[in-house]
C-alpha cells in the first residue's frame, strides 16, 4: 500500500472545502459513578458540578447548531462523566435534538462506562437508533486494574453486563479500550476477547496518557504501539471489525484522500459544549479551562475555534516534508496538555508513532 502524495496546498483546499459543524459534543453531566485512574476529565470527577445539563440549555444548544448545521448535517454524541448516571437527560436530549435538527441529525451516540446499561435503557437506544460506544479494556483482570469505582471495586462485570444488553437489542455496539504501557502484551488476547463477546463495529484503540486521577499511568512507546496495533488491525479485519486508528489512515491511503481530524475540531467541524454552556472546540479544552466562548457568541471561524484549526498540518512549515503529512489526523491526541503544556499543542508521541504507523502500512 502506498501512501498518496499529499502537499500542504490540497490538505487547506479541503479543510476549506468543508464547511459547518458535523460533530457536536455534550457533557451532559460531570457525575460518574467510576475512579478510571487515566480519566483525563480529571478536574470535574474531583470537583463535579453535580446537577446535569439543564433542559432549557439543550434547547439553546439544539437552535444554535441548527443555524450551524453543515449542509451534510451533524453527529450529536452526548458524554460526560457518565451520562447514563442522569438517564432522562439521555432521553430529553435525543429527543430535543431529533426535533431541532430533524434530517440534519446524522447520528445521535452516547459515550457510556456500560455500567448502568440496562434492557429497558438498551431497548430505547435501539429504537431511538442510537449509537453506543462502550470503554471496555478487555480482559476483566486488565479492566478491573483501571477502571473502579469510589471504593476500590472492578467494573468489569457490569460493564460486559451493559455491554452485551445492547447486543441483546440488537445494537451493534462500538467499544473504546485505553491501554497503559503494562497491558501491551495481553491486548491481543483482550480484543479477541471483545470481538467475540460482542462484535463492535469499531473498536477505538487508545493508549492510556497522563494526567490521570492517581498519578501517571504510562503509555507504550510511539514505535511500539504503531506495530502492536497494525497487527491487531490485520487480525481484526478478519471478523469485519475496524480498529479505528489504523482502518482510518488505511482507508485514506486507499482512497487517497487526506485525513483530517474532526474528532478535536482541528479544522473547526467540530464544537463540545460543557455542562455549564461553555462551548469550545473539545471538551479537553473546556475541561482545562481554555478556549470557553459563551454559547450566544460563538462563531466558529474565529477565536479559539481558529486558533485551533491553525494547529493543522496545512498551515505549519515543520509538517511540510513528514511521511505522515494528509495521514495523520493532527497529532493531537489527549495528552496535549501533558506533552505540551498546552492543550493546543501538538504532541510529540503521536507524531513519532503516526509516522512509523504509515511506513509499517507502506511496508
Ligand atoms: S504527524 Fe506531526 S509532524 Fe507529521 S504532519 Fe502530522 S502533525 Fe505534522
Amino acid at each position: 500500500m502506498r501512501r498518496p502524495v499529499v502537499d500542504q496546498d490540497q490538505l487547506a483546499d479541503r479543510e476549506r472545502a468543508l464547511s459547518g459543524l458535523r460533530r457536536l459534543e455534550i457533557e451532559l453531566t460531570q457525575i460518574c459513578n467510576l475512579q478510571c485512574d487515566y480519566c483525563f476529565v480529571t478536574r470535574n470527577l474531583q470537583q463535579p458540578t453535580t446537577r446535569p445539563m439543564a433542559e432549557e440549555l439543550l434547547e439553546a444548544i439544539a437552535a444554535t447548531v441548527s443555524t450551524l448545521s453543515s449542509p451534510e448535517g451533524v453527529e450529536v454524541v452526548l458524554t460526560g462523566g457518565e451520562p447514563l448516571s442522569c438517564w432522562p437527560s439521555v432521553v430529553r436530549a435525543v429527543e430535543i435534538f431529533a426535533g431541532a435538527l430533524g434530517p440534519r441529525l446524522v447520528g445521535a451516540s452516547v459515550l457510556t462506562n456500560g455500567t448502568l446499561l440496562r434492557p429497558d435503557r438498551a431497548a430505547w437506544l435501539a429504537e431511538n437508533r442510537v449509537r453506543v460506544t462502550v470503554g471496555l479494556d478487555g480482559t476483566q483482570e486488565v479492566h478491573d486494574a483501571h477502571r473502579r469505582n469510589s471504593v476500590g471495586i472492578g467494573s468489569w462485570r457490569r460493564a460486559f453486563r451493559g455491554a452485551s444488553s445492547l447486543v441483546d437489542e440488537g445494537i451493534v455496539p462500538d467499544v473504546s479500550m485505553v491501554v497503559a504501557d503494562g497491558d501491551c502484551a495481553s491486548l491481543s488476547q483482550g480484543i479477541e476477547w471483545v470481538c467475540d463477546a460482542l462484535g463492535p463495529a469499531t473498536l477505538s484503540v487508545v493508549p492510556a496518557a497522563p494526567p490521570t486521577l492517581g498519578g501517571s499511568v504510562p503509555r507504550p512507546g510511539p514505535e511500539e504501539w504503531a506495530e502492536l496495533i497494525v497487527a491487531l488491525h490485520d487480525r481484526a479485519r478478519t471478523t469485519g471489525t475496524r480498529v479505528a486508528p489504523v482502518a482510518d489512515v488505511v482507508d485514506a491511503m486507499t482512497d487517497g484522500v487526506p485525513m483530517l481530524h474532526s474528532d478535536d475540531g482541528a479544522w473547526g467541524g467540530s464544537m463540545a459544549v460543557d455542562v455549564h454552556g461553555n462551548a469550545g472546540p473539545s471538551l479537553e479544552l473546556l475541561s482545562a479551562g481554555v478556549g470557553a466562548v459563551a454559547l450566544g457568541s460563538l462563531d466558529l471561524a474565529s477565536g479559539p475555534f481558529q486558533r485551533w484549526r491553525d494547529r493543522s498540518p496545512a498551515r505549519n512549515a515543520e509538517c511540510r516534508e513528514c511521511s505522515a503529512l494528509g495521514l495523520c489526523g493532527n497529532a493531537s491526541m489527549y495528552a496535549s496538555t501533558a506533552a505540551g503544556g498546552s492543550p493546543a499543542a501538538r504532541d510529540p508521541w503521536h507524531c513519532r508513532m503516526q509516522r512509523h504507523l504509515v511506513n509499517a502500512l507502506e511496508g
